[in-house]
Protein backbone atom coordinates (compact mmCIF):
# COMPACT_ATOMS: atom_id res chain seq x y z
CA UNK A 1 0.00 0.00 0.00
CA UNK A 2 1.22 3.62 -0.78
CA UNK A 3 -0.07 6.77 0.29
CA UNK A 4 -1.23 7.70 -3.31
CA UNK A 5 -3.44 4.70 -2.92
CA UNK A 6 -6.09 7.39 -1.79
CA UNK A 7 -9.11 4.53 -0.85
CA UNK A 8 -6.45 2.39 1.30
CA UNK A 9 -6.87 2.77 4.93
CA UNK A 10 -4.26 4.52 6.91
CA UNK A 11 -1.79 2.04 8.31
CA UNK A 12 -0.35 1.79 11.30
CA UNK A 13 2.00 -1.28 12.39
CA UNK A 14 3.76 -2.28 15.63
CA UNK A 15 7.40 -2.89 15.36
CA UNK A 16 8.84 -5.71 17.37
CA UNK A 17 10.90 -8.82 17.79
CA UNK A 18 9.13 -11.08 18.53
CA UNK A 19 5.64 -9.18 17.79
CA UNK A 20 3.30 -11.99 16.88
CA UNK A 21 2.21 -11.91 20.56
CA UNK A 22 1.41 -8.23 20.78
CA UNK A 23 -2.56 -7.38 21.80
CA UNK A 24 -2.28 -4.29 19.73
CA UNK A 25 -3.55 -4.77 16.62
CA UNK A 26 -7.00 -5.89 18.64
CA UNK A 27 -6.95 -3.32 20.92
CA UNK A 28 -6.33 -0.77 18.17
CA UNK A 29 -9.02 -2.73 15.77
CA UNK A 30 -11.64 -1.68 18.61
CA UNK A 31 -10.74 1.76 18.99
CA UNK A 32 -11.28 2.25 15.12
CA UNK A 33 -14.31 0.58 15.19
CA UNK A 34 -15.61 2.61 18.03
CA UNK A 35 -14.62 5.86 16.94
CA UNK A 36 -15.20 5.29 13.09
CA UNK A 37 -11.71 5.70 11.87
CA UNK A 38 -10.89 3.94 9.27
CA UNK A 39 -7.09 2.15 9.38
CA UNK A 40 -5.53 -1.12 9.27
CA UNK A 41 -2.79 -1.90 12.22
CA UNK A 42 -0.70 -4.33 11.62
CA UNK A 43 2.68 -6.49 13.17
CA UNK A 44 6.16 -5.75 11.57
CA UNK A 45 8.63 -8.21 12.88
CA UNK A 46 11.98 -6.70 12.03
CA UNK A 47 15.21 -8.35 12.57
CA UNK A 48 16.97 -7.68 15.84
CA UNK A 49 19.86 -5.06 14.35
CA UNK A 50 16.95 -4.15 11.54
CA UNK A 51 14.89 -1.83 13.29
CA UNK A 52 16.27 1.21 11.15
CA UNK A 53 15.60 -0.23 7.76
CA UNK A 54 12.38 -1.71 8.65
CA UNK A 55 10.75 1.55 10.65
CA UNK A 56 12.24 3.65 6.79
CA UNK A 57 10.86 1.25 4.80
CA UNK A 58 7.26 1.01 6.48
CA UNK A 59 7.20 5.18 6.42
CA UNK A 60 8.51 5.30 2.63
CA UNK A 61 5.21 3.44 2.07
CA UNK A 62 2.94 5.79 3.32
CA UNK A 63 2.52 4.27 6.82
CA UNK A 64 0.87 6.42 9.26
CA UNK A 65 2.45 5.67 12.50
CA UNK A 66 4.01 3.06 14.59
CA UNK A 67 4.05 1.87 17.57
CA UNK A 68 7.29 0.13 18.69
CA UNK A 69 8.20 -2.82 21.11
CA UNK A 70 11.08 -4.98 22.79
CA UNK A 71 13.91 -4.64 21.94
CA UNK A 72 13.55 -1.28 19.93
CA UNK A 73 12.17 0.80 21.98
CA UNK A 74 16.03 2.56 22.71
CA UNK A 75 16.49 2.16 18.95
CA UNK A 76 13.20 4.13 18.06
CA UNK A 77 14.22 6.92 20.81
CA UNK A 78 17.88 6.96 18.60
CA UNK A 79 15.78 7.47 15.09
CA UNK A 80 13.27 9.78 15.56
CA UNK A 81 13.95 13.77 15.18
CA UNK A 82 12.76 14.69 18.48
CA UNK A 83 11.44 13.07 21.52
CA UNK A 84 8.38 14.19 23.96
CA UNK A 85 9.23 14.64 27.95
CA UNK A 86 8.32 11.10 29.14
CA UNK A 87 10.24 10.15 26.06
CA UNK A 88 13.62 12.05 26.16
CA UNK A 89 13.71 10.93 30.10
CA UNK A 90 13.34 7.62 29.30
CA UNK A 91 15.78 7.36 25.91
CA UNK A 92 12.89 4.88 25.17
CA UNK A 93 9.88 5.18 22.60
CA UNK A 94 6.60 3.41 21.77
CA UNK A 95 4.92 5.48 19.56
CA UNK A 96 6.29 7.15 16.45
CA UNK A 97 4.33 9.92 15.28
CA UNK A 98 5.02 11.25 11.84
CA UNK A 99 5.25 15.39 11.54
CA UNK A 100 5.34 17.63 8.15
CA UNK A 101 8.50 17.43 6.11
CA UNK A 102 9.81 13.57 6.81
CA UNK A 103 10.38 14.58 10.30
CA UNK A 104 9.52 12.04 13.04
CA UNK A 105 8.62 12.25 16.90
CA UNK A 106 9.08 9.99 19.03
CA UNK A 107 6.67 9.67 22.41
CA UNK A 108 6.07 7.26 25.30
CA UNK A 109 2.72 6.93 26.39
CA UNK A 110 3.24 4.65 29.27
CA UNK A 111 3.46 6.52 31.83
CA UNK A 112 0.50 8.53 30.90
CA UNK A 113 -1.38 4.67 30.52
CA UNK A 114 -0.43 3.49 33.89
CA UNK A 115 -1.83 6.82 35.39
CA UNK A 116 -4.88 6.05 33.64
CA UNK A 117 -5.16 2.75 34.92
CA UNK A 118 -3.95 3.66 38.36
CA UNK A 119 -6.97 6.47 38.24
CA UNK A 120 -9.40 4.16 37.12
CA UNK A 121 -8.34 1.59 39.77
CA UNK A 122 -6.92 2.65 42.28
CA UNK A 123 -6.89 6.78 43.25
CA UNK A 124 -9.66 8.78 41.04
CA UNK A 125 -7.89 11.98 42.34
CA UNK A 126 -4.18 10.84 41.61
CA UNK A 127 -1.08 9.98 43.72
CA UNK A 128 -0.11 13.38 45.24
CA UNK A 129 1.68 12.82 49.07
CA UNK A 130 1.60 9.40 48.07
CA UNK A 131 4.52 7.19 49.33
CA UNK A 132 5.79 5.17 46.14
CA UNK A 133 8.09 1.61 45.86
CA UNK A 134 8.75 1.02 42.04
CA UNK A 135 10.80 -2.41 41.62
CA UNK A 136 12.83 -2.89 38.87
CA UNK A 137 14.54 0.16 36.56
CA UNK A 138 14.49 -1.58 33.17
CA UNK A 139 12.66 0.45 30.04
CA UNK A 140 9.27 0.41 31.27
CA UNK A 141 10.38 1.50 34.56
CA UNK A 142 12.25 4.66 32.65
CA UNK A 143 8.92 5.32 31.00
CA UNK A 144 6.60 6.02 33.60
CA UNK A 145 9.06 7.59 36.39
CA UNK A 146 8.70 10.81 34.59
CA UNK A 147 5.08 10.91 34.44
CA UNK A 148 4.73 9.50 37.94
CA UNK A 149 7.04 12.14 39.54
CA UNK A 150 5.16 14.73 38.24
CA UNK A 151 2.04 13.54 40.55
CA UNK A 152 3.89 15.03 43.20
CA UNK A 153 4.23 12.01 45.19
CA UNK A 154 5.45 12.30 49.20
CA UNK A 155 8.36 9.75 48.01
CA UNK A 156 9.70 7.51 45.27
CA UNK A 157 11.83 4.60 46.18
CA UNK A 158 13.57 2.55 43.60
CA UNK A 159 14.76 -0.75 44.22
CA UNK A 160 16.25 -3.27 41.33
CA UNK A 161 18.02 -6.81 41.44
CA UNK A 162 21.06 -4.76 39.69
CA UNK A 163 21.49 -1.82 42.65
CA UNK A 164 23.68 0.65 40.78
CA UNK A 165 20.80 0.56 37.82
CA UNK A 166 18.28 1.90 40.29
CA UNK A 167 21.25 4.29 42.15
CA UNK A 168 22.14 5.41 38.59
CA UNK A 169 18.14 6.13 37.70
CA UNK A 170 17.31 7.50 41.15
CA UNK A 171 19.84 10.07 39.89
CA UNK A 172 19.00 11.27 36.68
CA UNK A 173 15.06 11.37 38.65
CA UNK A 174 16.25 13.89 41.29
CA UNK A 175 18.24 15.76 38.51
CA UNK A 176 14.95 16.08 36.31
CA UNK A 177 12.56 16.74 39.42
CA UNK A 178 14.67 18.52 41.98
CA UNK A 179 11.91 18.78 44.22
CA UNK A 180 11.06 14.97 44.38
CA UNK A 181 12.06 13.15 47.17
CA UNK A 182 13.75 10.00 45.88
CA UNK A 183 15.85 7.28 46.64
CA UNK A 184 17.41 3.88 45.86
CA UNK A 185 17.28 1.31 48.38
CA UNK A 186 19.03 -2.05 47.73
CA UNK A 187 16.08 -4.63 48.50
CA UNK A 188 17.91 -5.72 51.48
CA UNK A 189 17.19 -2.62 53.22
CA UNK A 190 13.59 -2.29 52.11
CA UNK A 191 11.65 -1.80 54.89
CA UNK A 192 8.95 0.39 56.23
CA UNK A 193 5.41 0.64 54.44
CA UNK A 194 4.07 1.73 51.43
CA UNK A 195 0.65 3.58 49.79
CA UNK A 196 1.64 1.95 46.37
CA UNK A 197 4.28 -0.60 45.28
CA UNK A 198 4.23 -0.71 41.32
CA UNK A 199 6.19 -3.85 39.94
CA UNK A 200 8.03 -2.65 36.92
CA UNK A 201 10.09 -5.85 36.74
CA UNK A 202 9.59 -8.57 34.57
CA UNK A 203 10.44 -11.63 36.66
CA UNK A 204 7.17 -12.62 35.96
CA UNK A 205 7.83 -13.29 31.85
CA UNK A 206 10.49 -15.82 33.40
CA UNK A 207 8.23 -17.35 36.25
CA UNK A 208 11.08 -16.11 38.71
CA UNK A 209 10.09 -15.21 42.52
CA UNK A 210 10.98 -11.23 43.42
CA UNK A 211 13.23 -11.53 46.38
CA UNK A 212 11.23 -8.75 48.16
CA UNK A 213 10.19 -8.62 51.97
CA UNK A 214 6.42 -9.48 52.20
CA UNK A 215 6.04 -6.56 54.90
CA UNK A 216 6.40 -3.78 52.25
CA UNK A 217 2.91 -4.91 50.48
CA UNK A 218 1.11 -5.60 53.38
CA UNK A 219 -1.52 -2.61 53.37
CA UNK A 220 -0.16 -1.54 50.16
CA UNK A 221 -1.86 -1.45 46.80
CA UNK A 222 0.03 -3.05 44.55
CA UNK A 223 0.50 -2.74 40.40
CA UNK A 224 2.28 -5.27 38.58
CA UNK A 225 2.71 -4.06 34.50
CA UNK A 226 2.86 -7.72 33.78
CA UNK A 227 -0.65 -8.83 33.38
CA UNK A 228 -2.53 -12.61 32.89
CA UNK A 229 -0.61 -15.57 33.97
CA UNK A 230 2.39 -13.50 34.11
CA UNK A 231 1.19 -11.27 36.81
CA UNK A 232 2.54 -13.67 39.62
CA UNK A 233 3.41 -10.38 41.72
CA UNK A 234 -0.47 -9.62 42.05
CA UNK A 235 -0.69 -12.79 43.22
CA UNK A 236 1.84 -12.85 45.80
CA UNK A 237 1.09 -10.02 47.15
CA UNK A 238 -2.53 -10.37 47.77
CA UNK A 239 -1.02 -13.24 50.19
CA UNK A 240 1.14 -11.25 51.71
CA UNK A 241 -1.84 -8.80 52.71
CA UNK A 242 -2.11 -5.80 49.87
CA UNK A 243 -5.33 -3.74 50.39
CA UNK A 244 -5.78 -4.32 46.41
CA UNK A 245 -4.08 -5.27 43.23
CA UNK A 246 -4.47 -4.66 39.53
CA UNK A 247 -1.99 -6.25 36.67
CA UNK A 248 -0.90 -4.03 33.88
CA UNK A 249 -2.99 -5.19 31.10
CA UNK A 250 -5.23 -1.99 31.86
CA UNK A 251 -1.91 -0.44 31.00
CA UNK A 252 -1.87 -1.47 28.08
CA UNK A 253 -5.27 -0.31 26.96
CA UNK A 254 -4.59 3.27 28.04
CA UNK A 255 -0.66 3.31 26.43
CA UNK A 256 -2.77 2.69 23.36
CA UNK A 257 -5.41 4.83 23.60
CA UNK A 258 -2.94 7.95 24.05
CA UNK A 259 -1.09 6.55 20.93
CA UNK A 260 -4.33 6.70 19.01
CA UNK A 261 -5.35 10.33 20.32
CA UNK A 262 -1.52 11.15 19.23
CA UNK A 263 -2.44 10.00 15.81
CA UNK A 264 -5.92 10.44 14.95
CA UNK A 265 -6.82 13.34 17.80
CA UNK A 266 -9.74 11.00 19.00
CA UNK A 267 -9.85 9.72 22.79
CA UNK A 268 -11.33 5.88 22.27
CA UNK A 269 -13.13 4.72 25.59
CA UNK A 270 -11.00 2.09 27.32
CA UNK A 271 -13.45 0.25 29.87
CA UNK A 272 -15.52 -1.60 26.87
CA UNK A 273 -12.13 -2.41 25.65
CA UNK A 274 -10.16 -3.40 28.51
CA UNK A 275 -13.54 -5.70 29.20
CA UNK A 276 -13.14 -7.70 26.32
CA UNK A 277 -9.38 -8.16 26.27
CA UNK A 278 -9.94 -9.34 30.00
CA UNK A 279 -12.04 -11.76 29.14
CA UNK A 280 -10.51 -13.01 26.49
CA UNK A 281 -7.18 -13.75 28.75
CA UNK A 282 -10.08 -15.68 30.99
CA UNK A 283 -10.45 -17.67 28.15
CA UNK A 284 -6.91 -18.39 27.39
P1 LIG B 1 13.66 -4.61 30.78
O1 LIG B 1 14.31 -5.84 30.27
O2 LIG B 1 14.07 -3.28 30.26
O3 LIG B 1 13.86 -4.54 32.38
C1 LIG B 1 13.61 -5.67 33.18
C2 LIG B 1 13.69 -5.28 34.66
O4 LIG B 1 13.28 -6.42 35.42
C3 LIG B 1 15.09 -4.90 35.14
O5 LIG B 1 14.97 -3.96 36.17
C4 LIG B 1 15.61 -6.25 35.66
O6 LIG B 1 16.61 -6.12 36.66
C5 LIG B 1 14.35 -6.79 36.30
N1 LIG B 1 14.35 -8.24 36.41
C6 LIG B 1 14.37 -9.13 35.39
N2 LIG B 1 14.34 -10.38 35.87
C7 LIG B 1 14.30 -10.29 37.22
C8 LIG B 1 14.24 -11.24 38.27
N3 LIG B 1 14.23 -12.56 38.01
N4 LIG B 1 14.19 -10.79 39.54
C9 LIG B 1 14.21 -9.47 39.78
N5 LIG B 1 14.26 -8.51 38.84
C10 LIG B 1 14.29 -8.92 37.56
O7 LIG B 1 12.09 -4.86 30.57
P2 LIG B 1 10.95 -3.75 30.53
O8 LIG B 1 11.28 -2.74 31.56
O9 LIG B 1 10.72 -3.30 29.15
O10 LIG B 1 9.64 -4.59 30.94
C11 LIG B 1 9.41 -4.95 32.29
C12 LIG B 1 8.02 -5.57 32.41
O11 LIG B 1 7.02 -4.57 32.18
C13 LIG B 1 7.76 -6.70 31.42
O12 LIG B 1 7.09 -7.73 32.11
C14 LIG B 1 6.84 -6.06 30.40
O13 LIG B 1 5.97 -7.00 29.80
C15 LIG B 1 6.07 -5.08 31.27
N6 LIG B 1 5.51 -3.95 30.50
C16 LIG B 1 4.17 -3.76 30.53
C17 LIG B 1 3.61 -2.71 29.85
C18 LIG B 1 2.12 -2.54 29.92
O14 LIG B 1 1.57 -1.72 29.15
N7 LIG B 1 1.43 -3.22 30.81
C19 LIG B 1 4.40 -1.76 29.05
C20 LIG B 1 5.83 -2.04 29.10
C21 LIG B 1 6.34 -3.12 29.80
P3 LIG B 1 18.16 -6.01 36.27
O15 LIG B 1 18.44 -4.57 36.02
O16 LIG B 1 18.83 -6.54 37.47
O17 LIG B 1 18.36 -6.88 35.05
Amino acid sequence: MTSSDSNAPDDYVVIGNPVAHSLSPQIHAHFAAQTGERLSYGRLLAPPDGFPAAVEKFFAGGGSGANVTLPFKGAAAQWVNELDEAAAFASAVNTIVPLAAGRFRGCNTDGVGLLADLRRGFEPSGLAGMNILVLGAGGAVRGVLGPLAQQQPGSVIITNRTQTTAIRLAEELAGRYPDLTVSAVAVEELHGSFDLVINGTSAGLQNAVLEVPGAVVNGAFCYDMSYGAQAAFCRWARDQGAIATLDGLGMLVEQAAAAFFLWRGKTPDTTPVLAKLRAELERR
